[in-house]
C-alpha cells in the first residue's frame, strides 16, 4: 500500500536534463527520451532542459527541438553554474507527479525509465539507479569513480548507495522537500537521500557518451566531493578533538614513563610532556570551536529538523 497522494494513473512525468556543451548529442537526447516515454509509458510528460551556460550551439539546437516537440522546456542559465546547480534549477521548475534526473549525454539510458516508474507506482519515493558497469570510460575514470563512491560512503552521515550518481526518480513529495531546501552548496544526491521516505535501488549499465567530451575533471570531482563532505559529514570538524585526545594520551604516556622509570627516561621527558599536553589542549579547543561552528552551519542551512511521512 502506498501512502502517497500523487497520481500514479494519469500522471505527469518531469525529466530534468542538465546540458553543458552537448550540441552533438542534444537532438538525439530529445528523440530518445521522448521515444521511450511515448512508446513505453504513454504518460503526460515535460522535458526540462537546463542549459548550463553552454558556449556551443546547445541552446540553439534545443530551441529547434522545442519547435518540433511542445513537451520540451528550456531553462537557460545566465552562465555555467555546474552540474549540481543545473539539476537544482531543473527540479525547481518541474511540476510532475514524478521526476527523473538524467544526464544529457545519454550515458544514463532512458530505456531504464519504465523500471523506475514501476518502482514508483509500487510505492517508492526515490529510486536510485546504480551503475553495475561503465562502458566507454577509461580505467582511470572508473578507478576515480570507484574511490569517490567508497570514500564518500565512509565519510558521510547518510547512506547514499554506492555507485549511484544523479540518475534517479523522485516522487513529488521528495521534490517538494528539495524545492524547500535553500542551502546554496548543493549535493543533490545527498539531499535526496537525506529526505528519507521509501528508497529503492535498481541496477543498470552505464553507456558510453553518445557524443562530445565529459566536462567532469579531477578538479570538478574534488569540488563535488567537498560539497558532499561539507554537507553531510561532521568528521573533518571532529578531527581536532580526536587528534587532541591522541596527543594528550601520548603526553600522559611520556609522563608515566618518567615517573615509573626516572633513570631510563631521557632528560627532555618533562619538556615533551608539557609540549604534548598543551598541543593536545589546543587541538581539543579547536575541535570544540568546530562543533559550535557546525551548530551554526546547521542553523544557517535551515534544513527541516524532521520530515513527517504520514499521520495516522
Ligand atoms: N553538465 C552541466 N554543467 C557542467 C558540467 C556538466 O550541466 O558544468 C552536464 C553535462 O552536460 C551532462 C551531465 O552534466 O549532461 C554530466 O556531465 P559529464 O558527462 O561531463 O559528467 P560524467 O558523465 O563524466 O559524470
Ligand atoms: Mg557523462
Amino acid at each position: 500500500m502506498t501512502d502517497r497522494t500523487e497520481n500514479t494513473q494519469d500522471y505527469l512525468l518531469s525529466i530534468v536534463i542538465p546540458m553543458f556543451n552537448e550540441e552533438q548529442g542534444a537532438s538525439e537526447c530529445v528523440r530518445r527520451v521522448a521515444r521511450v516515454i511515448e512508446e513505453s509509458l504513454g504518460c503526460r510528460y515535460e522535458l526540462i532542459f537546463v542549459n548550463d551556460g553552454s558556449t556551443d550551439r546547445t541552446l540553439e539546437i534545443l530551441r529547434q527541438e522545442k519547435e518540433q516537440n511542445p513537451h520540451v522546456k528550456i531553462i537557460d542559465l545566465s552562465r555555467n553554474f555546474g552540474h549540481q546547480t543545473a539539476i537544482t534549477a531543473g527540479i525547481d521548475h518541474a511540476n510532475g507527479d514524478a521526476l527523473i534526473v538524467i544526464d544529457g549525454d545519454l550515458q544514463d539510458p532512458p530505456e531504464v525509465f519504465p523500471r523506475l516508474i514501476e518502482k514508483w507506482k509500487a510505492g517508492a519515493d526515490i529510486v536510485h539507479a546504480r551503475r553495475t558497469a561503465r562502458h566507454g570510460e577509461s580505467a582511470f575514470t572508473r578507478f576515480r569513480a570507484a574511490m569517490f563512491y567508497r570514500i564518500m560512503s565512509q565519510i558521510s552521515s547518510i547512506d547514499i548507495p554506492i555507485d549511484v550518481g544523479d540518475f534517479r526518480l523522485m516522487s513529488k513529495r521528495v521534490v517538494n522537500q528539495l524545492k524547500a531546501m535553500k542551502e546554496t552548496r548543493r549535493y543533490v544526491r545527498g539531499l535526496a537521500t537525506w529526505v528519507g521516505f521509501n528508497q529503492e535501488t535498481i541496477d543498470y549499465e552505464r553507456e558510453a557518451r553518445f557524443a562530445g567530451t565529459p566536462s567532469y575533471t579531477l578538479k570538478t570531482l574534488m569540488g563535488l566531493a567537498m560539497s558532499g563532505i561539507l554537507g553531510f559529514s561532521i568528521i573533518p570538524m571532529r578531527l581536532g578533538i580526536y587528534l587532541g585526545l591522541l596527543v594528550i594520551t601520548t603526553s600522559f604516556a611520556f609522563g608515566a614513563y618518567g615517573v615509573v622509570l626516572p633513570a631510563m627516561a631521557p632528560s627532555w621527558t618533562p619538556l615533551m610532556v608539557a609540549l604534548l599536553f598543551v598541543g593536545g589542549l589546543q587541538l581539543i579547543c579547536t575541535g570544540l570551536i568546530g562543533e559550535y561552528l557546525y551548530l551554526v552551519l546547521d542553523g544557517v542551512r535551515q534544513r527541516p529538523v524532521y520530515i513527517v511521512k504520514q499521520e495516522y
